[in-house]
Formats: structure tokens, C-alpha cells, sequence
């Protein structure tokens, strides 16, 4: 199967799979992390083996099939039981993206029907790998139970789907626009050099968080478009684009939103 991988800092990973799914490894002295485990398409098992040998990890971000489908390899996970609701509606998205993508993810399907031992990931959890520490970060929006891994030795956060410059609030388990933009101010004020996103392969400066954090007003300001996510076409909602490709972001910046994104309740 297709991975790609890249080493974005000292230790630290970046894998992608053939359907845009990222899966971050953190290599520390004495144990590994392996945050989020792609679609399940493939041996991703295997191929972490082709990065390091030590023991392993699995922390997963949030509770959306395309990071938890290759959970099938591991005896045990870390995600959020704040997510734990989303199980049912993963396991009807993942037949939806098969017929959508044309392909057959068996292994996707076993992640969810005959899942792991989870445990419940926890904000100020720290994992010590040796020489690099992670520490649970929560970063509610895209969902709920949405949690990223800070790495002070980096200077840098690995934070899944929770804050984006293409920013997707549509999926289950949306919360209200205001939950995000805390949490992407809540990332602002960490001390941070970079930060790394789930869906790119790459290290986004620290920097760009402000144009993120301004992109949640072009719900306000901008004219939007309507989307539909192509994966899950039941998913569909307004896109509002903020600003143009830059030297900062080579792509748009942009947020898309749905009703239970913009209404307060
Ligand atoms: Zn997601």
C-alpha cells in the first residue's frame, strides 16, 4: 500500500496514506508514539517497524473512522471516551466511503467491530517516551473528545483535526464555533514553535494560527459556498474562504461550517 512518511522534526514522523489519512510517530529514546493509525488499508504496522523498533504507544486524536481504521494492529489504544458516541456512526461512514471511494476496507471495519482495549485519554496526561515527552492537550470543536500531544522538547503540538487552515465543522460530533476558536487560541498561548495537522504532510509555523483563528469570522463577513464532503456526502455544509494562497499556506485558508456549528444551543 501507498505510505509516504517524512521526518517534519528530530523524532517526529509524518505518514500518509493513499486516502489522505496522516498518522504521526514519535520516536523518543525508549518508547514510541504512534498518534492516530490512518484507514486500515494497508500493513501500517510494518511499515512503523521500517521507523523504529521500540515499544509502542497508539494515541488517538479524536473519533472519526479515517484515524482510528488501522487500530485493528495494536492491543491497545489511548482516545478520549468524550468520542466513544461517534462508534456507531463511524462504522455507517465507513461503508459510505467505500462505496463513494470504490474500495474495500475490511480491516477498517474489524477496527470498529472487534475494537482494541481503549483507555481514556485525558488532558495533563504526559507520556514519557524517554528524551521527548507528550502531554494531552484537550482542543474540543471538531469534536468533543478532539485531543492533541504537546511536545515541549519540539516546541510543537500535534493536533489532529482540532485546528486547521481548511477547517472542517461538519462531521459528528461538531461543537459550537465559539468551543473552536478557544481552542485555537488555547494552542496560540502555548509555547510553540510549530505545529502539525492531521490530512498534511506539513510543519506549519506557529504563526499561522492567527489567520486560523481569524478564519472563524469569515462566517460573518465572507459569502460562503455550499460543500459537500466528498467522503460522506451525508456530510455538507457552507465553506467560507478567508484568504488566498501565501507564503505562509500555499492552498486557502478556510472554515466550513454546519448549522450545529453556528447555532448556539
Ligand atoms: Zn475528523
Amino acid at each position: 500500500m501507498g505510505y509516504e512518511k517524512e521526518e517534519l522534526l528530530e523524532g517526529i514522523w509524518q505518514i500518509k496514506d493513499e486516502f489522505n489519512s496522516t498518522s504521526t510517530v514519535v520516536v523518543g529514546k525508549e518508547k514510541a508514539i504512534v498518534f492516530d493509525t490512518l484507514m486500515g488499508s494497508g500493513d501500517y504496522l510494518s511499515f512503523i517497524r521500517t521507523i523504529t523498533d521500540l515499544p509502542l504507544t497508539v494515541i488517538i486524536s479524536h473519533g472519526h473512522y479515517d484515524h482510528l481504521g488501522g487500530c485493528y494492529q495494536f492491543k491497545e489504544a489511548y482516545m478520549s471516551f468524550e468520542d466513544m458516541p461517534l462508534w456507531e456512526i463511524n462504522k455507517k461512514n465507513v461503508y459510505t466511503f467505500e462505496e463513494t471511494n470504490k474500495v474495500s476496507l475490511p480491516n477498517c471495519h474489524k477496527s470498529l467491530d472487534e475494537p482494541c482495549e481503549f483507555k481514556d485519554l485525558k488532558e495533563g496526561m504526559i507520556f514519557d517516551i524517554g528524551g521527548m515527552t507528550a502531554e494531552a492537550v484537550s482542543l474540543p470543536g471538531h469534536t468533543k473528545g478532539s485531543i492533541g500531544l504537546y511536545i515541549p522538547q519540539r516546541k510543537t503540538i500535534l493536533v489532529g483535526d482540532a485546528v486547521s487552515p481548511q477547517m472542517c465543522l461538519i462531521m459528528d460530533g461538531v461543537q459550537y464555533i465559539d468551543v473552536y476558536r478557544d481552542t485555537v487560541r488555547k494552542v496560540q498561548n502555548m509555547d510553540i514553535d510549530t505545529f502539525i495537522c492531521g490530512h498534511y504532510m506539513n510543519l506549519f509555523k506557529a504563526e499561522l494560527l492567527e489567520k486560523i483563528y481569524q478564519a472563524t469570522f469569515a462566517v460573518e463577513t465572507k459569502k460562503g459556498f455550499p460543500y459537500t464532503y466528498p467522503n460522506v456526502p451525508s456530510y455538507t455544509g457552507t465553506m467560507y474562504i478567508s484568504e488566498f494562497p501565501g507564503p505562509d499556506f500555499d492552498d486557502f485558508i478556510c472554515i466550513i461550517v454546519n448549522d450545529k456549528a453556528i447555532n448556539k444551543n
